[in-house]
């Protein structure tokens, strides 16, 4: 039915984000991809996670992986932080238009997971985004060659977000939305076989 790479962000000594009371980012992204690749197990999704411990990664390697299976779909993990700490919300994030043909599904699978992601956590709406400027994108998302999508759950540095991103049942329900979006975008015929 497919294969997905799931990517939790940073690791190792590349911690990410932190809450003002401890929670990182890195521990956070790993949990959460751990959970995805459980639900797509079940649905009978083969995956792939770039890591599965607190290990460093580079992101050619995480590129590279999935490329290397020619996945359908690349799927980055992450929590936002900002200086601002009432920002709260959920953000989705694709390649550029710069590359149509990668554009296009990308975008599709963007979509879909962000909206599963928002139903599953409640969360605000911060968006589908992508960087106007090709130098900006995120590295993942620039040079990956299958469909693929960085996911924001929530804001590690709003005091709110970072109790519900420690939270197992947040988890739960951010993971569910996650793999559900994945799973409706596999389903569409024509994004799969790598786009
Ligand atoms: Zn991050």
């Amino acid at each position: 039915m497919g294969l997905v790479v799931i990517d939790p962000g940073h690791g190792g000594e590349e911690r990410g984000a932190t809450g003002a009371h401890g929670l990182l980012e890195k521990d956070v992204n790993l949990n959460i991809a751990l959970k995805v690749e459980q639900y797509l197990l079940r649905l009978g999704i083969e995956t792939a996670l770039t890591r599965t411990e607190d290990q460093q990664v580079s992101l050619a390697e995480r590129v590279s992986l999935s490329s290397d299976l020619e996945a359908d779909a690349f799927v980055s993990i992450h929590c936002n932080s900002v200086s601002d700490p009432t920002v709260h919300g959920a953000e989705t994030w694709v390649p550029n238009t710069a590359n149509p043909r990668r554009y296009g599904p990308s975008q599709a699978l963007g979509y879909i997971v962000h909206q599963h992601l928002l139903v599953t956590c409640n969360a605000r709406n911060r968006g589908l985004k992508y960087k106007e400027q090709e130098g900006e994108e995120f590295y993942v998302l620039r040079y990956t060659l299958v469909p693929a999508c960085l996911v924001e759950v929530e804001f590690l540095s709003h005091p709110e977000g970072e109790v519900r991103l420690g939270s197992e049942w947040f988890r739960e329900k951010a993971a569910l939305g996650i793999a559900e979006g994945i799973r409706r975008f596999l389903e569409i015929p024509a994004w799969k076989g790598g786009g």
